[in-house]
């Protein structure tokens, strides 16, 4: 590859008045210059001036630079990194959806609010919980709009000193940060030695806050990928201190078509449609983090709604107890039809198999690495699982050196350093879409990295070798980060 071409921003590639097209001469000389002088630029637009195979070559070639789940494995724990089928991609691509405006009458677009309401109904049907809004438009959304749900209440029932929410210490560090954002205050409940939920220091906390006490949120199976057996026993503690039960239902997929949040007592959940329901996620977006209430909190959800009333889906936006509008509109529509294209074409009978085949690779890469990386929490896990390093720690190899070898080898690295609960965490979740051939290509090659740490740790610890750019120094990067190109210019000078 030319190192040169794609290395240049596209304003170094500039010639002046070269160009990418050329357009008949204008025959209606009239109809340019009837704009006000007060709304037309002094100079020209600085614009890179470049032929169109400049600028494809351009673009093609910094793509290249990108790791995607379309380019290979990408185990990201915590993260759900699923393959976006193609068929999602040209469904959602459709011009029936993309023409669509969201102002326009209900009865020019039925189809979309019906795909809306279905999506609606088939969450409450996977998760068992009575009515779900599809507005939220990320999981960490969907989590602030749920605690408003359960606030709102609260709040009708006149118990307004519920204001605690109790959170365990291995959450998702968006479970406290939208707790905070709500106005809510953070109390948090350990993890005991095997990584779940500690009931005792949870009796000691429901004994203190008790009638404070206005939710208990919990990752199910939590950020260890572990199930958390002890479900029946919490609800019932919380219930029981009139506080509700939330599930950040982002690691939602191993349960999926397994056991169901509503079952298991929950009161509010959140879904992310852009991990478990397949729509590619990543430097922010688009995302949907549909939320889910059981019966006797539906009337809380915000607005707008869609509802089918006398032979006719419609767009609801008047709701007494509703919280209103938490965002524009309906929400991100298109991962919505990427996520009812991936409900639909498993079907009823194989969605069946999403949590039972992503568990079971999970385990299956476990159990064949754990000879050579540190498995602190034996035994059983759901969907993903956490190493502590390499087992053989004389080797001075570290977790981020195991990461950057990895891209050498073509392959995203895991999340590492997270969660904070070991030093050298590094977590792994395959998901159900992967083949045996790349579970097992990834089992070979992170045995060959453990191996290259005796053999030759300078290797490992320079890596990656191959990448257009080598090992960032993290905190030169974070101090100094050069975010325009005029400090890049200043910086090479
Ligand atoms: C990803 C994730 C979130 C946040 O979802 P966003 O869409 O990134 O806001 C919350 N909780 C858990 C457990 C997650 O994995």
């Amino acid at each position: 590859m030319n190192n040169k071409l794609y290395g240049n921003l596209i304003f170094e590639l500039s010639k002046a008045g070269r160009k990418g097209y050329s357009l008949p001469q204008n025959l209606y000389q009239h109809s340019t210059s009837e704009l006000p002088a007060t709304l037309c630029r002094k100079q020209e637009a600085q614009l890179p001036e470049c032929d169109e195979m400049t600028v494809v070559r351009h673009y093609t070639n910094l793509s290249h630079n990108n790791f995607g789940v379309n380019d290979g494995f990408y185990p990201l724990g915590s993260c759900t990194m699923k393959y976006n089928p193609a068929i999602n991609e040209e469904i959602a691509a459709m011009k029936m959806f993309t023409g669509l405006h969201p102002l326009q009458p209900a009865e020019t677009c039925q189809h979309a609010l019906e795909l809306y309401f279905r999506l609606q109904e088939s969450l409450a049907e996977l998760t068992g919980l009575s009515e779900f809004t599809l507005n939220p438009c990320a999981g960490a959304h969907g989590e602030l709009t749920g605690l408003m749900v359960i606030r709102a209440y609260h709040e009708s029932r006149g118990d307004h000193q519920r204001t605690k929410v109790i959170i365990p210490d291995s959450a998702h560090g968006t479970n406290p940060a939208s707790a905070a954002v709500c106005g809510l205050e953070i109390v948090e409940v350990k993890s005991n030695t095997e990584g779940l939920v500690d009931v005792e220091d949870l009796k000691r906390l429901v004994e203190q806050e008790g009638p404070n006490i206005a939710a208990m949120m919990m990752t199910n199976p939590n950020t260890l990928g572990i199930f958390e057996h002890a479900i029946p026993e919490i609800t019932k503690l919380i219930h029981d201190a009139g506080g509700l039960m939330y599930y950040d239902g982002a690691n939602l997929n191993p349960m999926l078509g397994a056991c169901r949040p509503g079952d298991m007592g929950f009161d509010v959940m959140h879904i992310n449609l852009h991990k478990t329901f397949s729509t590619p996620h990543g430097g922010g977006g688009p995302g949907s983090g549909p939320v889910g209430v059981r019966a006797g909190l539906e009337a809380f959800l915000p607005t707008p709604r869609v509802v089918f009333r006398d032979d006719m889906f419609r767009v609801e936006t008047t709701e007494p107890q509703s919280l209103g509008s938490i965002g524009a509109f309906l929400g991100n529509f298109g991962v919505m039809i990427k996520a009812y294209v991936y409900i639909l074409s498993l079907g009823r009978e194989h969605i069946k198999e999403v949590g039972p085949l992503a568990t079971l690779n999970a385990n299956y890469i476990k159990e064949s690495l754990k000879d050579v990386y540190e498995l602190p929490i034996e035994g059983l896990c759901k969907h993903e699982f956490v190493f502590d390093g390499l087992k053989d720690k004389s080797t001075g190899v570290t977790t981020m050196d195991v990461a950057k070898r990895l891209l050498d080898y073509g392959y995203h690295a895991p999340t590492i350093y997270f969660p904070l609960l070991f030093h050298e965490s590094l977590m792994i979740e395959p998901t159900e879409n992967e083949s045996k051939d790349t579970i097992d290509g990834f089992i070979h090659v992170m045995r060959q990295i453990a191996e290259e740490a005796k053999t030759d740790p300078e290797l490992v610890k320079t890596a990656p070798h191959t990448t257009p750019i080598g090992r960032v120094d993290d905190v030169l990067a974070a101090k100094h980060p050069i975010v325009t190109y005029k400090q890049m210019l200043n910086d090479t000078n």
